[in-house]
């Protein structure tokens, strides 16, 4: 079979490019706009993304010979879909490339916030020796609370048994035995869960039914020093509600990776000192970065294999 022809129009990493180079002849177009990609398209096989290229139906349907595109990381709201679909062409992703980032970035946040250590860091910055100010807790012995039972939701509780935390996993996709595997409580109700947590982590895909699935009223059957991490998508928490929690007590502290509004236009939780905010830092490894693209070039090739 002659060499499939693939076109990269954001930068991955050089490895996938590398791998790619292996099977295919690959262009690396990084300042194509919207009419640039519309005219070029059609003299390609493949297209690879990361979010920045807007693949719609007019790219899609110029592009005449395309058989597959490829997302380099998880969503595929850049990508018409649909559009694909009805033309026959392929779309794949990597949602499994940053699962372990994620899963780590959980557990570096909850540290960061219980044992204090960027307010820490800060002061001793400022030239200050507190060790006084700092006193932490520990996560031993603490109940972890996980909503959403996926790929990062398995890998947090793996981590979380190695801190020697009981875990709980709320999930209507997975059953008891599903659990069990892990050594994890299984919760029927979402809000046996929130009841009986300590740490409260999120990692749910932002759909209809989880958006907001956290709110003053969930907030409110959650213990008065529960913490909550929503490294997931921004509103699966209500920020509102979790702003007026932190402001007034009624839980200990929140951990946040993703906002409803990226970047946030205000954001007031960045007043508060009971939280750790990092920037949808989620997949932000080498080596998630690095599996982002080889996923998929990976699956590239397969395609062209069968
Ligand atoms: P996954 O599909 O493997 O797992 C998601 C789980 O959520 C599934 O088991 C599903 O059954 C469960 N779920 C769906 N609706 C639910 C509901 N109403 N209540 C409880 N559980 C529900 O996905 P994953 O790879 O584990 O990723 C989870 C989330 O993390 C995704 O939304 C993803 O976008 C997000 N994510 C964020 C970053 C980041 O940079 N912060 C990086 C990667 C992934």
């Amino acid at each position: 079979m002659t060499r499939p022809k693939i076109l990269f129009t954001e930068k991955i990493h050089r490895k996938a490019v590398e791998e790619a180079e292996k099977f295919a002849d690959v262009a690396v177009e990084l300042n194509l706009g919207p009419q640039d990609l519309i005219k070029k398209i059609s003299q390609f096989d493949a297209l690879v993304v990361r979010s920045s290229t807007k693949v719609t139906k007019d790219v899609i349907n110029a592009g005449t010979g395309l058989k597959i595109i490829g997302r380099a990381g998880v969503g595929l709201d850049n990508i018409d879909v649909e559009a694909a679909k009805k033309r026959g062409i392929e779309v794949v992703n990597s949602p499994e490339a940053s699962t372990i980032a994620v899963a780590e970035l959980v557990f570096g946040s909850l540290l960061a916030l219980n044992r204090k250590i960027v307010h820490a860091h800060h002061s001793m910055r400022e030239g200050r020796w507190e060790r006084g100010k700092f006193e932490g807790t520990e996560l031993y012995g603490k109940t972890l609370g996980i909503i959403g039972f996926g790929r990062i939701g398995r890998e947090v509780a793996m981590r979380a048994k190695a801190f020697g935390m009981k875990v709980l996993a709320y999930d209507p996709n997975v059953t008891g035995e599903d659990c069990k595997e892990y050594g994890v409580g299984y919760c029927m109700e979402l809000d046996d869960l929130l009841k009986s947590s300590d740490f409260v982590t999120t990692h749910v895909p932002l759909v209809e039914k989880t958006r907001n699935m956290i709110d003053a009223k969930k907030m409110g059957l959650m213990k008065k020093n529960a913490v909550i991490v929503n490294i997931s998508r921004g509103g699966v928490v209500n920020e509102e509600d979790l702003y007026k929690a932190l402001k007034e007590n009624t839980i200990r502290g929140a951990v946040l990776d993703v906002y409803v509004c990226e970047p946030p236009e205000k954001c007031p939780l960045a007043s508060l000192d009971n939280v750790v905010l990092t920037p949808h830092l989620g997949a932000s490894t080498e080596e998630a970065q690095i599996n982002a693209g080889t996923v998929v070039v990976e699956k590239i090739r397969n395609f062209f294999r069968k």
